[in-house]
This record gives C-alpha cells, sequence and structure tokens, in this order.
C-alpha cells in the first residue's frame, strides 16, 4: 500500500459557494483545480480540513467513526477563519455521500477509508487580506490507507520544545493548514539534529500536543493531559481515549502541567499520542536540551497497551460500541 495519503479513489464529493448559497453536493471525478492566480487561499491561507475514518468490518458493513464530532470541530474552524461553510447537516450528508460513492474502495480493517474534507476561499481578490472570501469551495477528498503500524507498533522518540510554539494561545484549535506551516520546521529540524519523530510543544514550559496529534502523560493511575483551551487541537481520539481510560480506572486530569512534571514522572509512566492516524502510539523517549529521557521501560506500557486495543476494537467493530461513535453507512 503506498504511503499514507498519497492514493486518492478516483470520486470526491464537491459543494460550491458563490453569490450566498451553496450549489449543492455533487460527485465529481477527482482531477486538478483549476485556480486564478489570485485566488483567496493562496495569498491569505483562508482553509481548514477536517481528517477522519470509515471503516470496513469482518461482516462487510460500512461505518464512520465519530463523524458528528469532526463535522462540529470544521465548522468551528470555518467560523474563526470567517469562511463560509455548508450547514451541519449537508456537512454530514457529505461525509456519508463521499463514503458510499467509493465504497467498493474500502480496504477492510486494519485498513481503512481516510476522509479529507476540506474548505478554501476562492474569491479572486488580492486585496483581501482584510475581508473575507465570498467564494468558497468544499470537497471531501478520500483515501484507502493500509495498516498505520504495518511494521510493528514502534515507540516513538519525542524532543520536548519549551521554545518553539506550533500555533497561537487563541488559534491552535483551529484546523488549518497555517498551524501546520508553522510546526513544520520544528519537526524537520528536531528529526534531523536528534533523530527525533516528534516535536512536543510545550512554550513558556507548558505542555501542550505534537504537530499532529495530542499528547497523554500516564502515571500512579492517572491520566494526565492539558486541557482544552484554545491553544491545542480539541483531538477527536483525545476524547475517546479519555472516556475509556475513565471507565477503566485511570483518574482523568485536564489540566496544565510543566515540562518539569513531565520529566519527573515518565520515567515511572507511559506516554503516547493520540490521533486519527495514530490511534494511541507509545512515546519511547522524550528528548529534552539534549538529554533523552525514556519513559517507563522504553516500550508500550501495560495502560496504553489497553486503551489502544479497546479503542481498535471498536473502530474495528469487534466491540460493543457503548458510546455510539461508530455511525453506519
Ligand atoms: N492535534 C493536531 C495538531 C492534529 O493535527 C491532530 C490530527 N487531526 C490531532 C491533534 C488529533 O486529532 P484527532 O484525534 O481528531 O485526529
Amino acid at each position: 500500500m503506498a504511503a499514507f495519503g498519497t492514493e486518492f479513489t478516483d470520486k470526491m464529493v464537491i459543494n460550491h459557494y458563490a453569490d450566498g448559497q451553496w450549489s449543492g453536493l455533487a460527485v465529481v471525478p477527482v482531477e486538478p483545480f483549476n485556480l486564478h492566480p489570485a485566488t483567496h487561499v493562496l495569498h491569505y491561507a483562508s482553509e481548514c480540513f477536517e481528517g477522519l475514518k470509515a471503516y470496513r468490518t469482518e461482516s462487510g458493513d460500512i461505518h464512520l467513526f465519530r463523524p458528528d464530532r469532526h463535522v462540529a470541530r470544521l465548522l468551528r474552524s470555518a467560523a474563526q477563519l470567517l469562511l463560509p461553510v455548508p450547514d451541519e447537516a449537508t456537512l454530514l450528508a457529505s461525509l456519508h455521500k463521499a463514503v458510499a460513492e467509493v465504497s467498493d474502495q474500502i480496504p477492510a480493517y486494519p485498513g481503512s477509508l481516510y476522509l479529507r474534507p476540506t474548505l478554501f476561499g476562492t474569491e479572486e481578490d488580492i486585496g483581501a487580506a482584510a475581508r473575507p472570501t465570498q467564494k468558497a469551495i468544499y470537497y471531501v477528498l478520500t483515501s484507502p490507507v493500509g495498516d498505520y503500524f504495518a511494521g510493528g507498533l514502534k515507540p516513538l522518540r519525542v524532543k520536548v520544545d519549551d521554545q518553539a510554539q506550533r500555533s497561537t494561545p487563541n488559534f491552535g484549535e483551529v484546523k488549518t493548514g497555517g498551524n501546520y506551516a508553522a510546526a513544520m520546521r520544528q519537526v524537520v529540524r528536531a528529526r534531523e539534529e536528534m533523530g527525533a519523530d516528534q516535536v512536543l510543544f510545550a512554550p513558556g514550559g507548558i505542555v501542550q500536543e505534537t504537530g499532529a496529534a495530542n499528547f497523554v502523560l500516564i502515571e500512579n493511575g492517572e491520566l494526565l493531559t492539558k486541557p482544552l483551551d484554545g491553544s491545542i487541537l480539541p483531538g477527536v481520539t483525545r476524547d475517546s481515549i479519555l472516556t475509556l481510560a475513565a471507565a477503566a480506572g485511570l483518574t482523568v486530569m485536564e489540566r496544565d502541567f510543566d515540562v518539569a512534571e513531565l520529566l519527573e514522572r515518565a520515567p515511572r509512566g507511559e506516554a503516547a499520542l493520540t490521533g486519527t492516524a495514530a490511534v494511541l502510539t507509545p512515546v519511547g523517549e522524550l528528548v529534552y536540551n539534549g538529554e533523552t529521557i525514556q519513559v517507563g521501560d522504553g516500550d508500550m506500557g501495560p495502560w496504553s497497551s489497553k486503551l489502544r486495543e479497546q479503542l481498535c476494537a471498536i473502530q474495528s467493530g469487534t466491540a460493543e460500541d457503548p458510546h455510539g461513535w461508530r455511525v453506519a453507512l
């Protein structure tokens, strides 16, 4: 299977906004857009997106994982970017339609169909830095993905950076390209300089999240993670893991914690990244100021294994779904 995000199905759902209204959902071939050089998004980054998955279970049933949460987040991102956006029902319908159109191209579990709903400003106006776009395109691109962990689950080496920012205090919760652009050079630098897989951003010493996943620390019966205060992405996987952790008997603490607390507790505990692509991926090593700190014994710990297995069982359809996270096609 091709690298994550490089292979696409042949059809997508699209919706155009102009003259104050949306055209309605249509199905079109996946083809390049024809954009004027003055297109708003190319100059003012007027765009946001989502990432979620549809799964095919052993019995052949297809479901989306928590599409309502992703739609809610897209609505919020669009509002903060002053982008026109289809209403909630249309967005939900677009996800179902995008999957239904390519239902024969969904790999069986542990593969899945990754959905990338995207919204961007198309007004042709380079004087529009302070004017929201009056034209937009919304589309749902889909990508068949294999087992992200086909090579086995290898604990990550994560650089803890208390200087760099991936976003700003109020904009970190917006799923927009600019936040990824800001984080990218930090991640590349950490990879080149210390062989790190990811950067854990902790500006001012307060632990936030990595460039594309939320972060949790598990130690002494407690799962600790930063609260949703606008500076980090409200991850759907984060929310799912917190729910499963509480049910499994961990005390879930959403509060700010600093690098000193992280480095003091991590050697006795577990740490992990959570996200749609990563599900729950263990952190084996933290690197801070050039020093490597091993997390627990460096391997995936018992709580991480348990929570990951529980979430995977719900996603694959092999376990009950007490929270109603699976939404049938
Ligand atoms: N934080 C960031 C910055 C991300 O890009 C992602 C991936 N969408 C996440 C957290 C995890 O979010 P989710 O669990 O909804 O995929």
